[in-house]
């Protein structure tokens, strides 16, 4: 080998500080290098100044780097003790038809929303939530396809759940397709519960999967996909919310989907939502007064909880509902009513009514934005 000259050596020596200069001008005339990297200083409390290795951006840190795989349950999650969640992992049991819901190379959709159901359902139940599968295994609940949804949100409801998650792998023509979804039923007032419960859905996959791409608002009305909505939310009388994470029709998706680390993350993602959801207090109401059937022109007493005033600590003594986020309805009619300063008791007032029952539905916001789990409460009239 031929052995350089000093002049060739100071040279090449000097190329990346040369090369650093042209960038430098370049920056300085508006012409950014595709790589950015912002450095940032931190003074530490001895008053040294550092580098701030915590502050980078750029095509060398991009958004789809994920995190290592590591998978720890926040002291938060301490507030799912005893909640009541019911997981549906979407379809199943259809193996033998070609084609059905599976990926380009043959992932099948089922596969994956089961293996993630299992993966939350692990998370939740070390957190000590009480936790059922709709199904266990590759298997439909019944044959025909709107007696199987309807026949797993009756687990939700059966169970009384605090929360029905049903879980999704979503698919499109485009193989370039690839982003999360979050799904209520109906419009927006028809359970707020569920509508609280999905945005804390969409911050839990977004953080967990880092897809790149976005819907603009990717908390839906499953009246987008069907005229009446997905039967499964449909048929649920508890919060209900469906997941589409990612799309197994993307190629690339369909690989990061067969890996069960990427499947746990995804678990994880859902994890975190769901216990950050429970931390944000589980708002309850409960009829005190009358006890038995109710004799016409009787006030009807609610007891209010914000799901946050039992746990105590600072600030426990202070209102921690929104008082102008009260709904009050009976059999469908917005009723009177009145609240106790300290907000635990609503007295109604019922309007005359000759039906044999009476829907009493209260509802409110706590200071996380929180609404009641179970709004919808029934009296038996006296006759
Ligand atoms: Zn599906």
């Amino acid at each position: 080998m031929k052995r350089r000259s000093f002049r060739r050596r100071v040279l090449l020596w000097l190329t990346p500080w040369l090369c650093g200069g042209v960038l430098g001008a370049g920056a300085a005339l508006g012409l950014r290098p595709p790589t950015t990297r912002i450095e940032r200083q931190i003074e530490r409390s001895d008053g040294v100044i550092l580098p701030d290795p915590t502050y980078a951006r750029g095509a060398d840190y991009p958004w789809s780097r994920q995190a290592p795989p590591e998978f720890p349950i926040p002291p938060y999650a301490e507030h799912l003790r005893g909640v009541r969640i019911v997981l549906d992992p979407g379809h199943g049991g259809r193996g033998d038809v070609p084609g059905f819901k599976r990926g380009p190379t043959g992932l099948r959709e089922a596969e994956v929303n089961l293996r993630v159901a299992k993966y939350l359902r692990d998370f939740l139940r070390e957190a000590g939530a009480s936790v059922t599968l709709t199904r266990e295994d590759d298997r439909y609940l019944h044959k025909e396809n709107s007696a199987d949804l309807q026949a797993r949100a009756e687990v939700a409801n059966r169970a009384n759940a605090d929360l029905f998650l049903s879980i999704h792998h979503n698919a499109a023509g485009s193989p370039r397709a690839n982003y999360s979804a979050v799904f209520y039923h109906g419009d927006a007032d028809h359970s707020p519960a569920s509508l609280s419960a999905a945005r804390f859905f969409v911050a839990g996959l977004a953080d967990a999967l880092r897809l790149e791409s976005q819907l603009p608002c990717p908390v839906l009305s499953d009246e987008n996909m069907y005229e009446t909505g997905f039967g499964v939310l449909r048929a649920a009388n508890v919060p209900a919310v469906l997941t589409e994470a990612s799309f197994y029709s993307n190629p690339d998706e369909e690989t990061r989907l067969r890996d069960p680390i990427y499947n746990r993350r995804e678990a994880y993602g859902l994890f975190v939502a769901i216990a950050r959801w429970g931390y944000a207090g589980l708002p309850r109401v409960r009829i005190i007064e009358p006890a038995g059937r109710w004799k016409r022109g009787e006030p009807i007493a609610v007891a209010l909880d914000d799901g946050l005033r039992g746990r105590g600590g600072w600030g426990k003594d202070r209102v921690r509902i929104v008082r102008d986020s009260f709904s009050v309805k009976v059999n469908g009619e917005w009723a009177d009513f009145s609240v106790d300063e300290g907000m635990t008791r609503l007295t109604i007032s019922p309007p005359e009514t000759r039906e044999n029952e009476l829907r009493v539905r209260v509802d409110f916001e706590n200071v996380f934005g929180q609404r009641v789990l179970h709004p919808e409460m029934t009296l038996k009239v006296s006759r």
